[in-house]
């Protein structure tokens, strides 16, 4: 008796038109479909992952801590965002459907502090930390929609690319809007050449903050008016706003001078840290500087950096898990050369930086500078080691004009 003939058992072709036919208890299937059915698996597979992919909520205790392996000191600050983080994700959990649950209103944050004292930093760890997606803006650029600038929708626009277009994770991301003191500022202010406090920026931007629907672009700009539009709820999103508000010290002293002559003791005012007034802040100093109110009701978690004195300087140098110095060690090392740093090489980096006003980010100029002959010149020279005394840094220091760091820090 000849054998039947035989099929795939899924798309009925022949074995003779089929590379490979496999057999199973009652059925067969040919090459072509085992690929098909992969396909279908791995689909099926990327999209339950991606639904449920949680976000990493820890405590707050766990989230400073984490916070501390990148930013060093501004301990309030990393306090005050660990707990308003943590509470902001406890309400996305929240179950709304009891009828007994009181609405738990956002936790935006407004953070004020000297530019390079680590604003963008903390944001960017915690996103970091929560793995969830951020975008980066600067407030000076938004502008009504119509005029040349960036509306507010090209903030969500942003989110949506760093979320890789994942609508449901773009929308439980943050938002870091840096100078959001600009905004503040009349538009007479000198520095601003458009009126980039114009109501329709700051209405749209309160809407934002407060949560809202809105039509995204997809690619940002509306320069391809046939692509579709993105909806984008933004209730969820976190959003964290910096600002350095220069001047407002002034504000804080007055207050709290009128303070000292009313009801306080003129003991309580001579407790006063003048060095370091931005920790006194509270929300009626930010609306005196000229941050409209509805704006500071919707960032109602204030908190402050404090400025980088020598030792917090020193220790950024080498502390935090991706420090500066470990950076270069590595990339020496990849070359086969130890790399290593006197602790007078280092305070003397530290005091440069402090003696032009370079801030943290002058850190990485100064490094650079001081190293640049040597990673030019030693990479698969004989040279195995390197040790960088303060007179090794000052050699290469004294090649370069300091101030000029100044411009590209
Ligand atoms: P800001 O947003 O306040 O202007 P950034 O967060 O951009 O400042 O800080 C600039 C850089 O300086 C950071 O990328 C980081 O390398 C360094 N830096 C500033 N402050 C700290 C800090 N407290 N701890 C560690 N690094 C810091």
């Amino acid at each position: 008796m000849s054998k039947p003939d035989l099929n795939c058992s899924f798309c009925g072709r022949p074995k003779p038109e089929t590379q490979l036919l496999i057999a199973g208890l009652d059925a067969h299937i040919c090459d072509r479909c085992i690929v098909q059915a992969h396909g279908i698996v791995q689909e099926e597979a990327s999209e339950t992952n991606l639904d449920e992919e949680p976000i990493e909520v820890k405590p707050p205790k766990e989230i400073k801590a984490f916070l501390d392996d990148y930013v060093i000191g501004q301990e309030p600050s990393k306090r005050v965002l660990s707990v308003a983080v943590y509470n902001h994700y406890k309400r996305l959990t929240q179950d709304s459907s009891k009828a007994d649950s009181v609405e738990i209103q956002k936790s935006n944050v407004l953070i004020i502090g000297a530019t390079g004292t680590g604003k963008t930093l903390l944001a960017q760890t915690i996103a970091r930390q929560l793995k969830v997606p951020l975008a980066i803006v600067d407030a000076t650029v938004l502008t009504e929609a119509g005029y040349v600038g960036e509306d507010v929708e090209g903030i969500l626009s942003r989110l949506l690319q760093s979320a890789d277009y994942d609508v449901d994770r773009a929308q439980k991301g943050i938002v870091f809007i840096d100078e959001i003191d600009k905004i503040a500022r009349k538009s007479d202010n000198p520095s601003i050449t458009r009126d980039v406090s114009g109501e329709g920026v700051q209405q749209a931007l309160l809407k934002l903050l407060e949560g809202t629907v809105v039509n995204v672009p997809p690619k940002g700009g509306r320069k391809h008016p046939d692509q579709k539009f993105i909806e984008v709820d933004t209730s969820d999103i976190l959003f964290i706003a910096g600002g350095a508000f220069d001047g407002i010290e002034a504000h804080i002293n007055k207050r709290l001078n009128l303070q000292a002559i009313g009801y306080k003791t003129v003991k309580d005012q001579q407790n006063v840290d003048k060095e370091n007034i931005l920790q006194y802040i509270t929300p009626r100093d930010v609306r005196s500087f000229g941050l409209i109110p509805e704006i500071i009701g919707r960032l109602p978690v204030l908190t402050h950096m404090n400025p980088l004195d020598k030792a917090t300087l020193r220790e950024i140098l080498t502390a935090p898990k991706n420090a500066l110095i470990k950076q270069y060690v590595q990339l020496f090392d990849m070359d086969g050369i130890e790399l290593e740093f006197t602790s007078g090489a280092l305070d003397y980096i530290v005091d440069k930086a402090l003696e032009y006003e370079l801030g943290a980010r002058g850190l990485r100029s100064l490094c650079e500078a001081v190293l640049n002959d040597a990673m030019f010149e030693l990479p698969h020279s004989d040279v195995k080691s390197l040790k960088v005394t303060k007179q090794y840094a000052d050699d290469k220091l004294s090649k370069i004009e300091l101030p000029k760091l100044k411009a590209v820090s």
